[in-house]
């Protein structure tokens, strides 16, 4: 998550800011808990590909707007149940005004909605005074999702659990993920009611020497236990990989439970190149972008969006 400005006296806080995708550089589902979550080890990666939100400070109550890609605007909206469990668990008896420009697209296996619940968390807690602690945000944060506290993190991270045991990856390489969006959506749940339980051998864990290698080797992370249920239901995820190969990509694989299909290129020439590729295709939108990265800033005038009462 990037600040993008912060303006404005207590009562009128405007704070706008952009926060990114991921996309799953392997992953290994590991066990099944008896709450019938489960358990993964996955490599998790943000991308330069964003959702935007822009957060003003009321006496009011919570009500939000969005455009873009079209998501719920009800309580199934992850951005509200964050503002709502930040309300809940910090006592404040406020409310915010909070606008969505939705860029990533929706239920296609790069985070979205998780980035967007933890984006609203930090500046909820930004705008209204730091009131919560790292930790009391991540408990909250794996409430609304198992990706949420990586997008708390923001910074590449080996996941394991149900997504609450994060270690970061520092110094991860600039590498290109050119992303290719097939015009459809893939619900989770019925990936993970689809997966036959068979545990692969192997784990991440002993990968992560690899990123330390001299040059770094991607080789072992092109591995996705769920791929095989969503390619079965949808073989141009097959297909997209196998044309990412041909383009010269490192290696290529689905991003969580799909139906996003991303290849690695070393270079920004190379993956704009297969970009360009890809998009005369016609398989679905083409996104290439770097790793997010922390450090740049960006500037952008506030103002602009109009916020409607729910
Ligand atoms: P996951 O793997 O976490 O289920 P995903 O990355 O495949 O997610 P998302 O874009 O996060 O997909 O959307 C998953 C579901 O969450 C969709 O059905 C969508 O309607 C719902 N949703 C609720 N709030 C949001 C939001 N702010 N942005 C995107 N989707 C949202």
């Amino acid at each position: 998550m990037k600040d993008t400005c912060v303006s404005g006296n207590a009562g009128d806080v405007l704070l706008r800011l952009r926060t990114p995708a991921k996309v799953n550089m392997g992953l290994k589902v590991t066990g099944i808990r008896p709450d019938g979550y489960h358990e993964l080890v996955t490599v998790m990666v943000p991308v330069a590909l964003y959702d935007r939100l822009m957060f003003k400070a009321s006496d009011g109550e919570i009500s939000m707007t969005a455009d873009g890609y079209f998501v719920p605007l009800g309580m199934d909206n992850l951005v509200l149940r964050a503002a709502e469990a930040f309300f809940s668990s910090t006592g404040i008896a406020r409310g915010v005004s909070i606008h969505l420009e939705k860029g990533i697209p929706v239920a296609a296996g790069l985070g979205g909605g998780s980035s967007d619940a933890a984006a609203t968390l930090m500046a909820l807690n930004r705008i209204f005074g730091n009131p919560l602690d790292g930790s009391a945000l991540r408990e909250i944060a794996l409430k609304l999702g198992a990706d949420v506290p990586f997008f708390l993190l923001g910074r590449p991270a080996l996941a394991k659990g149900v997504g609450e045991l994060l270690e970061p990856i520092y110094d991860w390489p600039l590498l290109w993920y050119v992303i290719v969006v097939p015009p459809f959506q893939v619900s989770t749940a019925w990936v993970y009611q689809n997966l036959k339980f068979s545990l692969t051998s192997g784990n991440l864990d002993s990968n992560i020497t690899a990123f330390n290698a001299t040059p770094f080797e991607v080789a072992g992370f092109f591995t996705n236990d769920l791929e095989a249920v969503t390619a079965a239901r949808f073989p141009v995820i097959t297909r997209i990989k196998e044309l990412l190969e041909d383009a010269g990509a490192e290696g290529a694989l689905m991003s969580g439970s799909g139906p996003s299909v991303y290849g690695v290129f070393r270079t920004e020439t190379k993956a704009l190149e297969a970009q360009a590729g890809l998009m005369s295709m016609k398989l679905g939108q083409v996104f290439a972008v770097p790793v997010e990265n922390k450090v740049d800033g960006e500037s952008e005038a506030t103002g602009g969006w109009g916020v409607v009462k729910r």
